[in-house]
Order: structure tokens, then sequence, then C-alpha cells
């Protein structure tokens, strides 16, 4: 057995993983032009305008499901991702430092020849929110597209974990099975509905800058796969695995279904209303406040039940590693933090929007996030 060890970063892996990267992107994007999807309208932004969007984000999931499967069948790697983990760190920050200027001068220039004016946000703004709703580049919104590298970035650097597990202890345990059929459940019930993003804040009403871009490129792929860094590891004592109790894996999978289901339900459920407000919940026609606030379903246990599968999904990764280490529970926790936040502006946002609907609504669904808590 031989422990699994980070290469060092030097200029020539850095340089290597910024080709690799670069290629990955490339075939990304080409695909989102080229390969087949649905076209869907998306809702309408701010200024009222409606956008169309043909999706391709379950094309490339497959494709790259795809790909990787021949790559790791036909005897090679992919824990080169891990191994050089430093360098395709580095590199990401870089290309979203770069992808940020090229908005930055592009949209400004684009916006000021759009409006006739010479007027500006301040600069730091439209670095940080960026200048544009919605830039597309050769019929493509790289708002959604940005998801591509960062969800399926995310998806290759979880499967990598399989093959350094591999290498390190010659075989797969039972916890990292587990743990990615959690992870690809999660990208694939992502994918399969891909139009749900439409309604999202983000691409609905969020400018596209360095926040999202990093986001996408850094956070999601380098933070939300570390897990698989102590998956990787646990049961495993000088080279010999031993399994947790059948009932606690039982338990655990019992735990990610049931945050998954109230994760995907509940967005789907408030996306089909916005579609269709007589579309039938769990059976029965909608209970709502004035046609307009949703109060049957998911939507009538909790103001923000979305938020709270969605943490369960990410401490459902976090269970896989058991509790020799406190590290993989700082993902769930960044995720409370981040959606806490992002709960109370939405709170103050329908306030402002739906008045006494909203107090109203208040009174039906009490919390937020974690019964009886917040
Ligand atoms: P939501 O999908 O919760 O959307 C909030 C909006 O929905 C509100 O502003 C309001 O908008 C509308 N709304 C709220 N309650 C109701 C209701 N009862 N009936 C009808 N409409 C209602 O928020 P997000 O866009 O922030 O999140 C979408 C998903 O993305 C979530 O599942 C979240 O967990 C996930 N997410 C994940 C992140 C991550 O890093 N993993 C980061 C951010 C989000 P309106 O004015 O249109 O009515």
């Amino acid at each position: 057995m031989e422990e699994f060890t980070i290469a060092p970063l030097t200029g020539p892996l850095v340089l290597r993983a910024a080709l690799l990267t670069t290629g990955f992107f490339a075939v990304l994007f080409v695909g989102a032009m080229v390969l087949p999807g649905p076209k869907r309208e998306g809702f309408p932004q701010p200024n009222g305008d409606r956008k169309t969007y043909r999706l391709t984000g379950l094309s490339s999931f497959l494709g790259t499901n795809a790909a990787a499967a021949v790559w790791l069948a036909t005897g090679h790697s992919l824990s080169d991702l891990l191994r050089h983990f430093w360098s395709y760190f580095v590199v990401a920050n870089v290309v979203a430092v770069l992808i940020t200027a090229w908005l930055f001068v592009v949209g400004r220039r684009r916006r000021a020849a759009s409006s006739g004016t010479t007027e500006e946000d301040a600069w730091w703004k439209d670095l940080w929110f960026g200048p544009e709703l919605n830039p597309t580049l050769f019929g493509v919104d790289l708002k959604m597209f940005m998801y591509q590298p960062s969800l399926i970035g995310l998806w290759l650097m979880n499967v990598a974990f399989v093959s350094a597990q591999l290498e390190t202890y010659g075989a797969v345990s039972i916890q990292m099975w587990i743990y990615q059929a959690f992870v690809w459940a999660y990208l694939f019930t992502h994918y399969v509905r891909e139009d749900f993003m439409l309604s999202t804040w983000d691409i609905i009403a969020e400018r596209f800058g360095f926040m999202l871009v990093w986001g996408d490129l850094v956070y999601v792929p380098f933070l939300y796969s570390l897990c698989g860094w102590w998956v990787l590891d646990a049961g495993w004592t000088d080279g010999v695995y031993e399994s947790p109790p059948i009932y606690t894996l039982v338990a655990l999978v019992l735990f990610h279904l049931l945050s998954h289901w109230v994760f995907r339900g509940s967005n789907w459920q408030k996306d089909r209303f916005k579609r269709d407000p007589s579309a039938p919940i769990w059976g029965k026609p909608p209970e709502t406040l004035n046609g307009r606030l949703l109060i049957s379903g998911f939507w009538g246990i909790g103001r923000k039940i979305n938020y709270t599968g969605e943490i369960g999904v990410y401490l459902s990764f976090a269970l896989c590693a058991g509790f020799e280490a406190p590290w993989p529970y700082v993902l769930p926790a960044t995720l409370v933090v981040l959606l806490t936040q992002r709960a109370g502006r939405d709170d103050r946002k329908c306030r402002k929007k739906y008045g006494a609907l909203w107090a109203q609504y208040c009174q039906k669904a009490r919390f937020r996030i974690i019964p009886f808590v917040y």
C-alpha cells in the first residue's frame, strides 16, 4: 500500500494543467454549441425580456460519463486530477480571473453602445457582479454554460477518488460506491430537469461577473468535492477495509433519498407552479394565496424547504466519510452559512414584493430552513 500524495506546484505541471483545462473547457463549449437539447423560454428578466435557451447539459453530462467510462475501462486513471490538485486549482483561479476581465471589458463596451451613454456602474461592481445580465457567445448563454465546467468538473473530480482508492488500496470501498452514487444522482437529477435552472434567482436576476464565475469554476468543483478526500481513506487501517454496519449504510441511503426528494421535489413543485398555477400538487389542486404564492405541498411546510433538502444532501455526502475527521463536515457547514444568509436576503425581497400576502404566508409556513429554529 502506497500513500496517496499530491504533487507540489511546478511551472511545467501548471502549464500541463492549463492545457488540459483549456481542452476540457473547449470541448464543453463546442458541445454546448452543437449537442442536441430541448429549447426552453426563460422567465421574464427584470426588464421584461425573455430569452430562449437550448439546454444541452444532459447531453454533455452523459457524453462525459461515456468518455470517462471508456477511459477507465481501458485501464486509464483519473487520479491525475487529484495528484495535481494544486496545479488545477491555480489554473481554475486564473481562468476565472481572465473570464471576469473579458466579461468586464466586452460587457462595459456593449452596454455603453446599447444605451448610447458613457454612464457606468462603479468599476468594482462591474467586476464583482459583472456588467451584463446574460452575456452570450456564439449563441451560447454563458451563465447557463458555466454550470457545465462547474458541475461536470465536480463529477470528474469525484470519480477521480475511485481511481485514487484503487491505486492506494487495490479495491473500492462500499462507502466510496455510496458516495459516488449520491454525487452522480445529485448531478443526474440536476441535468434531467435543467430547465428548472431558468427559474432560479441567479439566472433571472443576477449579473454575470467574478462572483458567479469564481463560484462556478473554483468554489463548486474544488470545495464541493472536499468529502471525497476523507471517503478515500475512511474505514481503511493498514490496507484492510472495515465496512460500517449494514444498518448504518441503509440509514445513510434513506437519509440521502429523503433529502434529495425534498430538495428536488420542492424546487420542481415551485417551478411547475410558476409555469402553470393550476397544476396539481401531490395529486390535489394547489392551495395558493391570491394565486401568487403556493402554500401547499412542500411550500406549505417551510418557506425555504428547498434549502433544507440541499443541506441534507450535502450532509449525506459528508456522512459517507464517517466521523474520523471533522473536515468533511465543513462542506455542509459552509452551505448552512451560504444558504442562511441567502434565505434572509430572499425573505426581505419577498416581504417587499408581496407585502401582507408574505406575512400571511409566514403564518402558514412558520420556519425557513430548520423546523422550530430558523
Ligand atoms: P428559490 O428557488 O428558493 O427561489 C426564491 C424565490 O421563489 C422567491 O424570491 C420568490 O420569487 C419565489 N417564491 C418563494 N416562495 C414561494 C412560494 N411559496 N410560492 C411561489 N413562489 C415563491 O431560491 P434560489 O434561486 O436561491 O435557489 C434555487 C435552488 O438553488 C435552491 O434549491 C438552492 O438550494 C439552490 N442553490 C444552491 C447553491 C449552492 O451553492 N449549492 C447556491 C444557491 C442556490 P418570485 O418573486 O419569483 O415569486
